[in-house]
């Protein structure tokens, strides 16, 4: 046969989807049984709908297409629906409307025409926050709203500790058997989405001033740690104790979890400015269990990738905020028993994602 224009990677994937282009011109040594598709999930971040003219990045260096974004969301959502094998999921990785819409009072308004585009998808989204849903909404507004899918959680029976707190928006669900995936909370600490007179607030503002000796407390000038700025945020201990548990029990179960976060918390795939405030302590976390294959994150709209020491792949999708009308940015990820493939759509690059030799499933 011609091997080059087989799926060699996942035998479950479409045709001539040119896994090949990225792989070097080899078939995957190994069963074929390794190398099929389990299931796939979407990835999509930093849509950032606003009804308003182009505009620019702080900077000035990036084109910001604020309605075009709405048709990428479209047209991502018509790419899944018609998938021969649809996604199982798909995971909207924060900033789904941009901040610009308070100013106009046109937050609700352009949550509604997300929310409605998003109705078309036929399979489960869930949605991570991240801090320009909280430009738009407090986040008592936000639990409230659909852009909570935390009715979309797994439970595990008999064990009360892998159930979240209320006091921050994270939770964990099952896909497909030995696949749990965990939605953290990437402002849980954040001066964002806070009431000002709570403690909580002082507690928060006192951490970012001590770290941020700037008038301007988005600007990062001068900072030692950069990512101490107003619009990122971070974890509690309360979270990460919790995340802790949970990947303890996924550690004894041999499964394997993929965490999504609207914040990246892997210096080496992200600018340092766009960093988890504690970055440092989620990753202790994580680096102390073998379970969690890949961390999805947005917010950073350049993407970025690295694999950490410990083989934990993080990802970050680039932003279809900044994505030109004639490109795209969206992927599916196909799980396969020994690597997950990034199928990436227009600016978003395939990658293939390998399981430690030591995790991967033996069938
Ligand atoms: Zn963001």
């Amino acid at each position: 046969m011609n091997w080059r224009h087989q799926p060699v990677c996942c035998s479950a994937c479409p045709p001539g989807e040119n896994y090949l282009e990225i792989m070097d011109a080899k078939p995957e040594p190994g069963p074929l049984s390794e190398s099929s598709e389990l299931f796939s999930f979407g990835v999509i971040a930093d849509i950032q709908y606003a009804d308003l003219e182009d505009g620019y990045n702080f900077q000035g260096s990036r084109r910001r297409y604020y309605r075009h974004s709405l048709l990428h969301l479209q047209g991502a959502i018509e790419h899944w629906n018609k998938e021969s094998s649809p996604p199982s999921c798909v995971l909207q990785l924060g900033d789904i409307i941009d901040g610009y819409n308070a100013q106009y009072q046109a937050s609700e308004k352009s949550l509604e025409l997300i929310m409605n585009t998003f109705q078309r998808l036929k399979v489960p989204v869930h949605h991570t926050w991240g801090n320009h849903e909280f430009y738009n909404f407090s986040r008592d507004y936000l639990t409230n709203s659909k852009l909570n899918t935390k009715f979309l959680e797994d439970q595990i029976a008999h064990h009360p500790e892998t159930v979240p707190s209320e006091n921050y928006y994270a939770y964990h669900f099952v896909p497909f058997p030995k696949f749990r995936f965990i939605l953290l909370d990437a402002y849980d600490m954040s001066v964002l989405g806070v009431d000002q007179s709570s403690p909580k607030y002082q507690q928060c503002l006192k951490i970012l001033r001590e770290h941020n000796p700037n008038t301007e407390l988005n600007s990062p000038q001068g900072l030692a740690e950069p990512q101490f700025v107003q619009f990122n945020g971070g974890f509690s201990q309360e979270q990460l104790n919790w995340l802790n548990e949970v990947l303890t029990f996924s550690d004894r179960n041999q499964e394997k979890v993929v965490i999504v976060s609207h914040l990246p918390i892997y210096p080496e795939a992200s600018d340092s400015v766009c960093l988890a405030w504690n970055y440092r302590d989620a990753l202790a976390v994580i680096w102390s269990h073998k379970c969690v294959v890949c961390f999805f994150a947005g917010h950073t709209h350049d993407g970025g990738y690295s694999e950490d020491p410990f083989g934990v792949h993080h990802v970050n999708i680039e932003g279809v905020i900044e994505t030109a009308p004639d490109s795209q940015a969206f992927g599916t990820v196909h799980v396969c028993p020994d690597k997950m493939m990034l199928k990436g759509r227009g600016r978003v690059p395939d990658r293939i994602l390998n399981y430690k030799k030591e995790r991967a499933f033996h069938f």
